[in-house]
């Protein structure tokens, strides 16, 4: 990138590492500078019973936060669009009975208000990594962003928009890639791991892995996983149902607890030998 050091998001910016701290008291997490997170959850909130009934089996299963959409981005009007603030609030109950920081995507500014106070990381979904005005709302609070990459977004485009959350003074700032457009329908995205070793070689910023989006299948989750914290992830998202073949949206990529757990000893071993 040309513009180089007088960008935040890049390293001539900040010697160190960037590392996020989600939550509060015994729950914190942090992320990036050698801190790694799983988070781990349902696509979408479906009920009360089924949030806590993951949130028990993720944690159970090793999880350091639960993710669980409450706005969901469809690409069909037709499709369950998530319980709203309904739904945020269950996620809360989910919180409050587990102990783990909760992240959930936040579509627009309307919400901003119950998300600051209810919210520990607001996901910005990979449709609206370019909406501008979310970004510069986001860049104007201390809350920390989990800024997902544009399915047909570069590199530049992505440290771009987390420089609009910087710019403002928004320093917590977390990016994920969940994949991206390709011609090739095996895979529902080409998971786009170069990129993580290379925005960490070009940004202070932590970087995570969303391998459910990535692949689209639940059966490469599992070893998209390991290959991510092999390149180099600060921490994985990923989507875990109970039922997979029920659930309300993207089930088909969707892990059991039981596999979670699998993949979580896997992880936590093959990262003592970084
Ligand atoms: C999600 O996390 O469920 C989601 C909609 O992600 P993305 O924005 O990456 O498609
Ligand atoms: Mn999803």
């Amino acid at each position: 990138m040309e513009e180089s050091t007088k960008l935040k998001s890049l390293r001539g910016s900040h010697a160190s590492d960037t590392v996020v701290a989600i939550g509060s008291g015994e729950g914190r997490v942090l992320v990036g500078g050698g801190h790694f997170a799983l988070m781990a959850g349902p696509c979408s909130v479906e009920s009360e019973e089924q949030v806590l009934r993951i949130a028990k089996a993720v944690k159970a299963a090793g999880a350091d936060m639960l993710r669980g959409g409450a706005f969901k981005p469809r690409t069909s009007p037709y499709d369950f669009q998530g319980l709203g603030i309904e739904g945020l609030k269950m996620l809360v109950k989910a919180r409050e009975a587990t102990g783990l920081p909760i992240v959930s995507e936040l579509m627009g500014d309307k919400h901003l208000d119950f998300f600051l106070e209810h919210v520990d990381l607001i996901q910005v979904g990979s449709r609206n990594m370019q909406n501008y005005d979310l970004l510069k709302a986001l860049s104007r609070v201390r809350k920390p962003v989990l800024l997902k990459r544009g399915f047909s977004s570069t590199v530049k485009e992505w440290l771009l928009s987390a420089e609009y959350l910087l710019s403002g003074g928004n320093e917590q700032v977390i990016l994920c890639e969940r994949g991206i457009r390709s011609f090739d329908p095996s895979t529902r995205s080409v998971m786009d791991l170069s990129v993580v070793p290379l925005v960490k070689e070009l940004s202070h910023l932590p970087v995570i892995v969303d391998p459910s989006h990535g692949t689209g299948r639940s059966s490469l989750v599992p070893s998209m996983s390991l290959a991510a914290v092999a390149a180099g992830a600060d921490g994985l998202i990923i989507e875990v149902h109970d039922d997979p073949e029920h659930a309300l949206s993207d089930g088909f990529q969707s892990i059991t607890p039981e596999c979670l757990a699998g993949v979580n000893e896997r992880i936590r071993k093959f990262r003592t030998l970084f």
